[in-house]
């Protein structure tokens, strides 16, 4: 069985009043028994973050990090400092990154590595954009962000990868892929996985993204392959974000 994982990517948004009031609703939110929980706040709020949600299930996680573990990297935050803070989880590969900070395939790869060195749990964003699907393209482009970091990891080390199927088109646009059209893209890449390792692609954790809200969620959730979400929007609303978490039972 697959542990679901309901994540709450905040993107650059949030407060410590918003920190704060996600510790309070968590700390007396009835929760399915074996759902996984995580918020991936802005850095600063990481310290709070750690304070105020030491009571309830929400787990922490990182929206980037860098390659290596120390330096004359201006601006730049380490594994090991953010591991510091009980970080658990780190996005790798989000499409905001590689569109707006011009993340490559191979820069993805050196992330996910360092995540993996210090014990974090890699969460590796792929998608398609709207040009790429609507060309027909969706399953190319997606297995090659797949295969690009997959392939060339051990197994043990595959085995700790979560995957994030987030289209480009369905982030912060409203506009949600269909339960069938997400199923199909998760499908794919777990059958990519399982070329590698039967039991592994079995194991592998798949989450969909991409304006999930509590509306969807459900829908989304039921899906074989679909074992959590990757909420932006929706996960900066206490109430929407516990909604979507019941959901996930
Ligand atoms: P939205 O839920 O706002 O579409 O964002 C999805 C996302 O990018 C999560 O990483």
């Amino acid at each position: 069985m697959r542990t679901p994982l309901i994540a709450g990517n905040w993107k650059m948004n949030g407060s410590a009043e918003l920190v704060a009031s996600f510790g309070r609703a968590f700390a007396e939110a009835e929760l399915p028994g074996d759902l996984e929980v995580a918020i991936f706040p802005p850095f600063p709020y990481l310290e709070a973050a750690r304070r105020e949600f030491a009571e309830t299930r929400i787990r922490l996680g990182a929206q980037t990090l860098n390659p290596l573990h120390s330096g004359a990297h201006t601006g730049e935050v380490s594994g090991g400092m953010l591991r510091e803070f009980g970080v658990q989880y780190a996005l790798v590969g989000h499409s905001e990154r590689r569109q707006l900070y011009r993340e490559s395939d191979e820069q993805v790869y050196d992330r996910l590595l360092a995540a993996l060195s210090v014990d974090m749990t890699p969460v590796l964003c792929v998608g398609e954009t709207l040009e790429e699907r609507d060309a027909g393209h969706t399953r190319e482009v997606v297995l090659r962000q797949v295969g690009h970091v997959m392939a060339r990891l051990e197994p043990a080390q595959r085995a700790r990868v979560i995957i994030a199927y987030e289209p480009v088109w369905a982030i912060g646009t409203g506009r949600t892929a269909t339960p069938e059209q997400a199923q199909e893209v998760m499908a794919a890449i777990r059958a990519y996985q399982g070329g590698f390792d039967r039991d592994l692609a079995a194991g592998l954790r798949l989450l969909y993204g991409g304006s999930m809200n509590a509306g969807n969620a459900a829908e989304l959730l039921a899906q074989p392959d679909i074992d959590g979400g990757l909420v932006g929007g929706a996960s900066l609303k206490v109430d929407d974000f516990l909604a979507i978490c019941q959901s996930a039972g």
